[in-house]
């Protein structure tokens, strides 16, 4: 294969990933772009391992340990990918960015040991300056992203007792400055790697970039981590794209830089929808009060509770009804039993739609996914912004498996979610809460909309209980 059909192939390559984003970016048009995804990776990944085999000529030993790579790393992709339920993808995300995070160390760690290997020595053997930099970067950046992402990995996964994989904020005074201190420090170190190629030098930027990894996510809150899962994707494409640079591999800088820019204008879009500050969030600098979020829960208070058949009886008699999903309608599987509960009450004459918290669930359009799944109309689906309005009017919000992106405490100053919009459910004439127990949402906070006097809790697992509203209309 020469080298021009690979630039060919690696630029078609690029060119699908460009209209895999653009088909990403609505969800009548997803479909086709992980379709444009699906080619665009198979090209690249094909492409490159034809490149090794190229490479490799005479070489059986090294191209069966590249063979052994692809089949391995492939295969677990494969059966991960299978096995993984859809509660558990942001875990499986933050997984993902890690490994991009350490394969970018330790690619750069391979190219400063054998920099003949990868055609970046020069005459007498030293790698060029330009190259050192890039090195250098780009596994600090690839060490942050690793360190970071676990963290954020066992945040996200909520099942580790380990205190820095807990969902509330870990805080110490002059963390800022900390920061900003091992952050200059591995600037100058940088710079002496870049002057003298010493490995001394880059051990330190490695280390430097670890620790600083798990100090800018360990102060998240729970209900920040959104922005955390973006800005590690951000972090991770910026990695593979400074690593492109140093193998001269133009397919991994393209594909690297759309990941980056994507990822930050992703983190830029659920900042504004946490109502937060991006340069905050770059540098590790937000993060809810860790009493505040313990709180929640520890006064127990009286609540009215009723059944599927009372809920189902108040939306049959209701001429609008706003459902809200939340992560306990993912966790049921409840989608096609909500898309059935809408349309009887559409049957019934009841005007039917769903509000979508931008941070609703585990991940960036998590319920967008999910009613996606149960193919309910798209015109019945409705943004934070375009459906709050209409609250006030509604005859009944019911909540299924949601709590933070409706929890009114985002209202008041000192709440760990302060600031942060929410759906303002509580503005119906009624509203219906389903979930299993009054166990606290992500953020691990109390819900005031849970006690007001029109509320209804209907208690158990969403699935069940639509089902049996589905039942219980006539
Ligand atoms: P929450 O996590 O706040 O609440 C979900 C609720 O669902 C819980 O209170 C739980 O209560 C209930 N529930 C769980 N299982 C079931 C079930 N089988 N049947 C019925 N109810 C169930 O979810 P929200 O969607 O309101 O908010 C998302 C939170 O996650 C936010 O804080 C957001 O910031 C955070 N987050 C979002 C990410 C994203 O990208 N979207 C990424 C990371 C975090 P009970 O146990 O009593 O049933």
């Amino acid at each position: 294969m020469s080298m021009n059909l690979v630039t060919l192939l690696y630029l078609v390559a690029s060119v699908c990933f460009i209209q895999a984003l653009k088909g990403l970016s609505h969800p009548t048009t997803s479909i086709r772009g992980n379709v444009f995804g699906m080619v665009g990776m198979a090209i690249a990944a094909g492409t490159t391992a034809a490149l090794i085999v190229k490479l490799a000529q005479g070489d059986a030993f090294g191209l069966s340990y590249v063979l052994l790579g692809l089949l391995v790393g492939g295969g677990t992709g494969a059966f991960m990918a299978q096995r993984v339920e859809m509660t558990k993808m942001p875990e499986l995300v933050a997984f993902m960015h890690s490994m991009i995070g350490l394969a970018a160390v330790c690619i750069a760690a391979a190219a400063v040991l054998e920099p003949a290997a990868f055609s970046i020595a020069d005459a007498a053997g030293r790698i060029p300056g330009g190259n050192r930099i890039e090195l250098g970067l780009g596994a600090f950046i690839g060490a942050i992203t690793f360190s970071g992402s676990v963290i954020a990995f066992g945040k996200l996964s909520g099942k580790y007792k380990f205190r820095l994989f807990q969902g509330a904020p870990v805080t110490f005074p002059g963390q800022h400055w900390l920061n900003l201190g091992l952050g200059l420090a591995s600037l100058f170190f940088i710079v002496g790697f870049w002057h003298s190629q010493s490995w001394l030098d880059f051990g330190l930027v490695l280390a430097l970039g670890f620790v600083l990894g798990v100090l800018l996510i360990i102060p998240i809150g729970g209900a920040d981590m959104p922005v955390v899962v973006s800005m590690l994707n951000s972090y991770s494409g910026w990695a593979a794209a400074g690593i492109g640079f140093s193998l001269n591999n133009s397919m991994l800088i393209i594909a690297g830089s759309l990941v980056g820019s994507s990822g930050a204008i992703l983190s830029y879009i659920m900042c504004k929808a946490m109502n937060r500050s991006f340069f905050n969030v770059i540098l590790g600098g937000f993060g809810g009060d860790a009493s505040a979020a313990a709180a929640g829960g520890a006064v127990q208070r009286s609540v009215k509770s009723g059944s599927a058949d009372d809920a189902a009886f108040i939306m049959g008699n209701a001429e609008s009804v706003i459902i809200v999903p939340g992560y306990g309608l993912a966790v049921a599987r409840a989608q096609h039993a909500v898309k059935e509960l809408a349309a009887k009450l559409t049957e019934k004459g009841v005007s039917v739609k769903y509000a979508i918290h931008p941070v609703a669930g585990r991940m960036p359009g998590h319920m967008n996914v999910l009613l996606a799944e149960a193919e309910v109309p798209y015109d019945q689906v409705f943004e934070m912004e375009d459906i709050n309005a209409e609250f006030g009017q509604a005859d009944v919000a019911i909540i299924l498996g949601a709590n933070d992106v409706v929890n009114p405490a985002a209202h008041q100053k000192g709440s760990p979610i302060y600031g942060m919009p929410i759906l303002e459910a509580y503005k119906a004439k009624t509203v219906i809460v389903n979930k299993r127990s009054m166990a606290a949402g992500y953020a691990g906070l109390d819900n005031e909309l849970f006690y007001m006097d029109k509320t209804l809790m209907v208690f158990g697992d969403a699935k069940k209980v639509v089902e049996d509203m589905v039942k219980a209309i006539e």
